[in-house]
């Protein structure tokens, strides 16, 4: 049944409130835990309590939260389902309600309150954790084909190697059950979809990695917003969901073509566009700025990744304060906050457009340069010189090499990255590596020159 995001954040809220859960308002992208970069969870903010470390005023809460995962910034536009801002849906229980009833009401919001068709639905279980299995099986009437087996990887949650932690189990949608039961593979995003994470907390590990019951079990849950959004509007992806379309509409506007007549690239760069957008406008809106480290520089970084799709695609002019204004229109009911930081979101995309235009002029001018003297190739310290100094991605000047029948030596260009790296660690050798936990936090503690190295090798070296 066609629901729009906005009911479908509204009807969880509301659902889980009738159950005796507080609804809370959406914790900043920033967290107050200064260890951690961005909020890239519902649970983030609700970490202190479940670590023991702050009283709960609430043993239930349901909220909306505003997320930030870089970590899948290679996947944008590339999968159905993954953004790098994201909405997550959750319910959590502080020490109160537990397994059997996570489940129950997991399976009652999916199939009564969204209505998915119970044959429509998977569920994954840690593959020790016989309890989830039985109750899913006998006291839910899943059919035990339906009920897979996963490893730690997949289906245990930790924060860190000690401290609590504990089984999830999630559901999946089918989207082609005429492929039969027989040979599920839940893998398979052709035919599946998560959408709901349930996570029980039920462990402590100690140092030598014993696992004892806690004394207090908790439920940490999270739906993608989007990914219900694609499953009940019948979309072939979380982009083309009322959540994110209409910028992708005015983006393929300003470029006067039209996305469903476009080839995969160009969907590819409308998406990118999409989704950064909704990220940068939401990160500038609780206050970030752009700036070479940290938190700015991954502002910077999703700014010049929408300049750069938007020049793929054929615009040459600015533009991304349009796109945002899209964006804004469709979040501000919800995030006041984006509303009323209008200015300060519009002025620095401007100056972060501007900036990064006339880098990339200057760099096309010594690429041209560059070609002229090339013999067939153009050689890796040059192609490395234009990225480090111009910021021109080596695809970049890979692509252009291309139109003009030139190639670039790719090996020498890692050479020189290879040195550069080895350089600024020379000077840093007090950087702490051994930071844990997400890739995030790494970014934070690394000069930001290696961050730069570390970003082109993973990522941006991808963009077509
Ligand atoms: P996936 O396996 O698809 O990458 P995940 O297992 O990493 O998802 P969780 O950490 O379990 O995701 O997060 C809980 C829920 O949040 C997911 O079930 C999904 O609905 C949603 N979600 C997670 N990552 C993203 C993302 N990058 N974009 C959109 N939604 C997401
Ligand atoms: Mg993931
Ligand atoms: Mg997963
Ligand atoms: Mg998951």
């Amino acid at each position: 049944q066609y629901s729009t995001g906005s009911e479908i954040r509204q009807k969880f809220l509301n659902f889980y409130a009738e159950k005796g859960h507080k609804i809370l308002p959406s914790a900043s992208l920033v967290p107050e835990d200064p260890t951690v970069l961005l909020t890239i969870a519902g649970m983030l903010p609700f970490k202190p309590i479940f670590l023991g470390q702050r009283q709960p005023e609430f043993p239930r809460a349901t909220t909306s939260q505003k997320c930030i995962r870089t970590n899948d910034i290679e996947n944008v536009g590339r999968t159905a389902r993954h953004h790098t801002f994201f909405e997550m849906l959750g319910n959590f229980s502080f020490g109160d309600y537990f397994k059997q009833q996570a489940i129950a009401w997991g399976w009652e919001i999916s199939t009564k309150v969204f209505e998915l068709p119970p044959e429509r639905l998977v569920v994954s279980v840690f593959e020790e954790d016989d309890e989830a299995f039985a109750i899913w099986r006998d006291e839910i009437g899943v059919s035990p084909q339906r009920i897979k087996r996963m490893g730690e990887a997949d289906n245990f949650w930790k924060s860190g190697p000690t401290g609590p932690c504990g089984p999830c189990s999630e559901i999946y949608y089918d989207f082609h059950p005429e492929r039969g039961e027989e040979n599920i593979d839940l893998e398979d995003d052709t035919r599946f979809i998560e959408f709901y994470n349930l996570v029980f907390m039920q462990y402590n590990r100690d140092a030598d990695g014993n696992l004892t019951p806690l004394q207090n079990k908790n439920i940490d849950t999270g739906m993608g917003l989007e990914r219900m959004a694609q499953i009940l509007q019948q979309v072939p992806n979380n982009y083309e969901t009322d959540l994110i379309f209409p910028i992708i509409k005015t983006a393929a506007e300003i470029a006067q073509i039209d996305y469903h007549k476009s080839d995969d690239k160009t969907k590819v760069s409308l998406k990118v566009i999409g989704d950064h957008i909704r990220a940068v406008v939401h990160l500038i809106a609780d206050g970030v700025t752009a700036s070479n480290i940290g938190r700015g520089y991954i502002v910077r970084r999703l700014i010049r990744r929408v300049v750069r799709h938007g020049r793929l695609i054929g615009i040459s002019g600015e533009f991304t304060t349009l796109v945002a204004e899209t964006a804004m229109q469709l979040s501000e009911a919800v995030y006041p906050n984006v509303r009323q930081r209008e200015s300060a979101i519009k002025g620095e995309l401007q100056r972060e457009e501007t900036r990064f235009l006339e880098t990339l002029e200057r760099g096309e001018k010594l690429l041209a340069e560059i070609m002229e003297k090339a013999k067939g190739q153009i050689s890796g310290q040059d192609a490395f010189v234009l990225y480090d100094t111009y910021g021109f991605p080596l695809e970049l000047t890979q692509e252009i090499a291309e139109e003009n029948g030139l190639t670039v030596d790719i090996k020498g260009f890692e050479t020189a990255m290879e040195e550069q790296r080895r350089r600024s660690q020379d000077a840093h050798e007090t950087i702490d590596l051994t930071v844990q936990g997400s890739l995030d936090q790494l970014a934070e503690h690394i000069h930001p020159t290696e961050f730069l190295g570390y970003t082109l090798l993973t990522s941006d070296a991808k963009v077509e």
